[in-house]
């Protein structure tokens, strides 16, 4: 009997997961190829900690080969799908095309960052969805303050010690206390510099931060992050930062080096070109039972979505509510959508997807942090103990769960490793320079 042939778009949470899934309940009925552009599953809750330092970025990563035995992994940018003819096609680095024909496919591309036309946002800003990012932001920070306790030009030291935060989601909001934090331990080695020097900022458009924890604990964390010197500047928008001369909507103008966009997320563009049934925002439209549907609500045949790219009912909530893009609801939704495809293949029916969201944990550096979870609110050292558990056991597979295990134990002997590879960006210049000389 021939096999059924599962093509998985993505290898982050939902790919891997579904993968794992129908491998294990379905190995000898399915081929499963899953194409992601990067060799690895992100695991995003760590990049803050990976930003700071407290984790080696490396690790923050599963690399999916090595998970994924007995699939095949392709390593490409999906180009185009069209589920009418079940073929899609994707360019690898070397910019070669391949065309991928299956019977079922898995869209599970999730989102990419959700930017404005603010004048000198794309030649400005950074964002921060990848591990490339996070490293890119610990190496600038560290770099920016190697510089600035150099130069004796005060408006220079200024700007180059002015960190903007555009958006306060958790994601945000861990990214940019945590970067805070590794900077504050960095200057200990840097006497020329002050606390005060550092300039941290967070724009967010709306009243409140951390709106997934509710007003009181978005209330205390701006309290706690103003306390330790940060500013954030509420019902305040970024309208322009060309070259880094950043203009606010309350009147503020100065100069940043760094501008980090945190405001939200998209789904991945590829699927607004395919013929896949989108909903009102971008995503592409899904039952419970996480197949993709027409606006009429029938299944198409063979395609099954999950995830940030998916508007997925939540079931919780009820009529006309759907499923936020959190790690939890993906890593749930795949495993259910892997089960759902076995069950599809043998003749079985398909079961609903429905999960109460347990909370957000979000660590706002070396022992802080808050915390909401079915009705219990932590702050400070408990938060951010349950923050660290809670992602130990999270993180996929035993390997990557040692590894973080011993990048904690260790800074906790040796303090974490506060040096910039700036110079990791540009490989080859001493080389040139040695050549040239
Ligand atoms: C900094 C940060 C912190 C977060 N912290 C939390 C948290 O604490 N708790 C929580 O619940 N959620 C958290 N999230 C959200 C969570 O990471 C996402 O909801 C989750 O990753 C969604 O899973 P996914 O599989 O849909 O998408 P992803 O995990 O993003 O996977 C999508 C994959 O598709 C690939 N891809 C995209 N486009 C293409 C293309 N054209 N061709 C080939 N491959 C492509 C990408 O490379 C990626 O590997 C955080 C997110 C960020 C950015």
């Amino acid at each position: 009997m021939s096999r059924t042939r599962i093509l998985i778009l993505g290898g982050g949470y939902v790919g891997l997961y579904t993968a794992l899934t129908l491998m294990r309940r379905a190995k000898d009925a399915v081929d499963v190829t899953v194409i992601d552009r990067r060799p690895y599953m992100t695991y995003a809750p760590f990049l803050p900690e990976a930003a700071a330092g407290s984790i080696e970025p490396r690790h923050a990563v599963v690399p999916l080969r090595r998970e994924l035995k007995g699939a095949r992994v392709l390593q490409g940018k999906v180009e185009t799908i069209d589920h009418a003819s079940r073929s899609v096609t994707a360019t690898t680095d070397l910019g070669e095309t391949l065309t991928l024909d299956y019977d079922h496919i898995v869209i599970a591309l999730g989102a990419v960052s959700r930017t404005l036309p603010i004048p000198g946002l794309a030649d400005f800003g950074l964002g921060f969805k990848y591990v490339e990012e996070a490293i890119n932001l610990r190496n600038r920070v560290l770099g920016r303050i190697a510089r600035a306790a150099t130069t004796t030009d005060p408006a220079l030291r200024r700007r180059l010690l002015t960190f903007v935060f555009v958006g306060g989601g958790f994601a945000g909001v861990e990214a940019f206390a945590e970067t805070e934090d590794m900077a504050r331990a960095a200057l200990r080695y840097y006497p020329e510099l002050k606390h005060d020097d550092l300039n941290f900022v967070m724009v967010e458009a709306m009243g409140r931060i951390l709106p997934e924890m509710g007003p009181d604990m978005g209330a205390y964390t701006v309290t706690e992050l103003e306390r330790r010197g940060m500013r954030v500047l509420l019902e305040t928008r970024l309208e322009s930062c060309i070259d880094g001369h950043v203009a606010l909507s309350n009147g503020e103008a100065f100069e940043a080096d760094t501008v980090v966009w945190t405001a939200g997320v998209k789904p991945s563009p590829v699927i607004q070109s395919s013929d896949l049934p989108l909903g009102p925002r971008g995503h592409v439209n899904t039952a419970a039972t996480l197949q993709v549907i027409d606006d009429s609500g029938i299944p198409l045949p063979g395609a099954w979505a999950a995830g940030d790219c998916a508007q997925v009912p939540n079931l919780v909530e009820g009529e006309g509510d759907w499923c936020a893009p959190s790690a939890q609801h993906a890593v749930r939704q795949a495993k259910h959508l892997g089960r759902n495809i076995a069950a599809h293949l043998a003749g079985r029916p398909l079961a609903e997807y429905k999960h109460k969201h347990l909370g957000v944990v979000a660590s706002l550096g070396l022992n802080k942090g808050v915390a909401s979870t079915m009705g219990i609110k932590l702050r400070g050292w408990p938060a951010w103990v349950m923050h660290r558990t809670y992602h130990l056991l999270a993180i996929p597979t035993f390997n990557r769960k040692a590894r973080v295990a011993l990048d904690w134990t260790a800074a906790v002997f040796f303090r974490r490793d506060l040096v910039s590879m700036g110079r990791l960006h540009e490989p080859r210049r001493a080389f040139e320079e040695a050549a040239r000389s």
